[in-house]
């Protein structure tokens, strides 16, 4: 039964029973209205209730100032890797236009800025190559430029960050990128890079990828321009994805002038300033997946009164345990990322000696409950995903077969 199992999948991650059990009768008659939720219109007033509250409390548990947007986007993280390159790059164009004025001796000035035009990526696992590989697909790889890229200096292998000193980021990106957890590598930034803390007002435009540790830590809101992620590893079911945006950054300069500097437009569909104006409705959304994530957001409003904080000292103590019974058997067990950039989300590790250990690890573990713990199919190795909704025993429960297996010999 789902009692006896402690799921440890990158994502879709568990979800708390209460709230599954809540949504099954909430698909069959939602509210007593003789309508499931996801037969309701999108565009009902049981709908906009359900998006405002989900709203509001996400604002409220990662304190989310006024001067930020909420939208709910479909599309998944991938999508996400265009729509902010498209929508980034009109903020900088809608900006550069702005200082310019628009005489016509301003065009040929913005011409030649869009020649300089660059997207900065940060490049630290998997999932941040993509996002890169994205916007050389849209605007060119003359337009990107690797800040760093960390197979570089670890042997042509993710696990580390590189020193913020090598860095070379550019004078005026439209954004600099970056993933805060790479899922696949088992890499998270530690705390948010100095080198891209505000300047003044107007730079530098960051953008980060939260898909798989949002919720899981108290964020500086104010210090992105952006942050994205789907809702399916800490936050709710899939099918929606979650993008958190500065108001400021949202208008979108005219297709013309896009057009006659040779720029792409995003799909409708991609763009943040129509899904903004439109309260996240701008087609039909699946409330369902917004209704799941609401409940999950009430449900860690009532169990942490000091809201994400309350979820970090969990997500921390529950990795500290599967990293210290990790590290007790430096011989059969080796980590995969360096120390200072471990995941406290994605723990990556290998057992040292043949594939038929790893193989007889996953096999044990099974039988015990323990499940969803095979690598990423690219990097292969053992993965322990410790989403909010992995419980302190079901940590606890690895971290123990951790020891015995390798008391066993491994
Ligand atoms: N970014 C990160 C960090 C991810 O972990 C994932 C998916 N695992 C994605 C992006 C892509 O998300 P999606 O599958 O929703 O497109």
């Amino acid at each position: 039964t789902r009692a006896d199992i402690n799921y440890f999948g990158a994502g879709p991650a568990l979800l708390p029973t209460e709230v599954l059990e809540d949504a099954a009768k909430a698909l069959v008659n939602y509210n007593d209205t003789g309508l499931g939720i996801a037969e309701h219109s999108h565009r009902s007033e049981i709908a906009t209730t359900i998006i405002n509250e989900a709203k509001a409390d996400l604002a409220s548990y990662l304190d989310i100032p006024d001067n930020y947007e909420i939208l709910f986007m479909q599309g998944g993280g991938s999508g996400e890797f265009s729509a902010t390159a498209y929508n980034l790059v009109g903020a900088w164009v809608a900006r550069k236009h702005k200082e310019l004025g628009s005489e016509d001796s301003s065009a040929e000035k913005l011409k030649s800025a869009v020649k300089n035009l660059k997207l900065d990526y940060i490049i630290t696992g998997g999932w941040s190559k993509k996002a890169a590989a994205e916007a050389e697909r849209l605007f060119g790889s003359e337009h990107v430029n690797i800040v760093a890229d960390s197979r570089k200096s670890n042997d042509g292998k993710f696990g580390t960050i590189p020193e913020e000193s090598t860095w070379n980021l550019s004078k005026d990106a439209a954004m600099v990128y970056y993933c805060d957890n790479e899922t696949v590598d088992g890499v998270e930034f530690p705390q948010f890079p100095k080198s891209l803390e505000p300047k003044g007002d107007d730079g530098p435009i960051v953008v980060a990828d939260m898909s798989s540790n949002i919720l899981s830590r108290k964020i500086p809101i104010q210090n992105f321009s952006a942050i994205f992620f789907g809702a399916q590893k800490n936050l709710g079911s899939t099918g929606i994805t979650v993008v958190i945006i500065k108001k400021s950054l949202l208008p979108q300069p005219s297709v013309a002038l896009m057009k006659q500097l040779g720029l792409p437009i995003p799909p409708r569909i991609l763009e943040y300033e129509a899904i903004a104006k439109s309260n996240s409705l701008y087609n039909t959304l699946s409330i369902f997946d917004v209704y799941i994530a609401g409940r999950v957001l009430k449900k860690l409003l009532q169990q942490y009164p000091d809201k994400v904080q309350g979820q970090q000292a969990v997500s921390e103590s529950k990795a500290q345990l599967i990293y210290s019974a990790l590290e007790a058997h430096p011989s059969v067990y080796k980590i995969v990322p360096d120390k200072t950039v471990r995941s406290r989300m994605n723990i990556c590790f290998r057992i040292q000696g043949s594939d038929a250990a790893e193989q007889n690890f996953l096999k044990q573990a099974a039988t015990l409950g323990l499940t969803g713990l095979k690598g990423h199919r690219d990097v292969g190795g053992i993965r322990a995903s410790n989403y909010n909704s992995v419980s302190v025993d079901g940590a606890k429960k690895l971290a123990s077969f951790i020891g015995t297996f390798a008391s066993q010999g491994g």
